[in-house]
């Protein structure tokens, strides 16, 4: 039997514990992968993604911190290399996203979107970086949304237009060293972040399907699927890209 894809690759996927993150860290177990899921609130859901894995037959820890304190960064790969002995796989996930048009952006709300979604993102990629060797990948999960221009959303997507370009430029710098780092950017798909959770109507999700082409919402699982291939060794000669997996929003 062929080796399953991932086979012999130890993979970290931040914000593992719900969501996008726990499709992805599901996933790539079972291509073979070795996963760390992360979290920093969710130790239950956490878990239950690991045992998920366990009883599918993977291999899977979690490990607590939060992304957006910087002090929390260096456990989290120490972990992770004390655990498996190495990292081929960053998924840089966690991230948060608060609706705010501008009358209600403060400072505040602002450093909240940034020390988790760009700061912590990029100490991910240089703590990662300092572990990997040739063949490691780096997926930043960005969005859709940063090529829109979505009423509500100019702090979420500043952010994510800061991923889409650190991704460029670091794709750039460690393309040397033979490691691959692209963006993944979802539109809108089904999570705790994006449902009734999140306070989003059914008018809204309903208005968001029309903007698509294959006419649905996004499932985690959609992404991580997505995510697989980037991870593989079938995109072996693909970085610096931006991943687009909207189901083809605003074409
Ligand atoms: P979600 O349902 O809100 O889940 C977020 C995950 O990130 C949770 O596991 C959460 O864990 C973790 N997390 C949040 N803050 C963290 C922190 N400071 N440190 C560590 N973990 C943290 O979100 P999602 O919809 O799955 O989103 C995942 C990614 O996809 C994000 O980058 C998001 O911007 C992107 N995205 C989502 C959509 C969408 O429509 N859902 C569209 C485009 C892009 P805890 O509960 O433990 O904190």
């Amino acid at each position: 039997m062929a080796d399953k894809p991932l086979a012999g690759k130890v993979a970290l996927v931040t914000g593992g514990s719900r969501g996008i993150g726990a499709a992805i860290a599901t996933r790539f177990a079972a291509d073979g992968a070795k996963v760390v899921v992360n979290y920093a609130r969710s130790a239950g859901e956490a878990e239950k993604v690991v045992s998920g894995i366990k009883q599918a037959g993977g291999d899977a820890i979690t490990v607590k911190a939060d992304v957006g304190q910087p002090a929390e960064i260096p456990p989290l790969f120490e972990a992770t290399v004390k655990a498996f002995g190495k990292l081929d796989i960053l998924v840089n996930n966690a991230a948060i996203m608060q609706r705010l048009f501008l009358p209600d952006v403060t400072a505040e709300t602002i450093d909240a979107h940034f020390n988790v979604n760009v700061r912590g993102y990029l100490l991910c990629c240089k703590y990662a970086a300092e572990r990997m060797t040739s063949g490691g990948c780096i997926i930043n999960i960005g969005s859709a949304i940063s090529r829109m221009a979505y009423p509500g959303a100019v702090v979420y997507t500043a952010t994510k237009g800061s991923v889409d370009l650190m991704t460029r430029v670091l794709a750039a710098e460690l393309g040397p060293k033979g490691i691959r780092v692209n963006v993944l950017a979802p539109g809108s798909t089904i999570t705790d972040m994006n449902s009734e959770k999140s306070g989003k109507t059914q008018e809204e999700a309903d208005q968001e399907i029309a903007m698509t082409a294959l006419r649905r919402q996004g499932l985690p699982v959609d992404i991580a699927d997505a995510a697989a291939f980037l991870a593989s060794n079938d995109a072996r000669w693909i970085t610096g890209t931006w991943l687009d997996v909207s189901g083809g929003i605003r074409l």
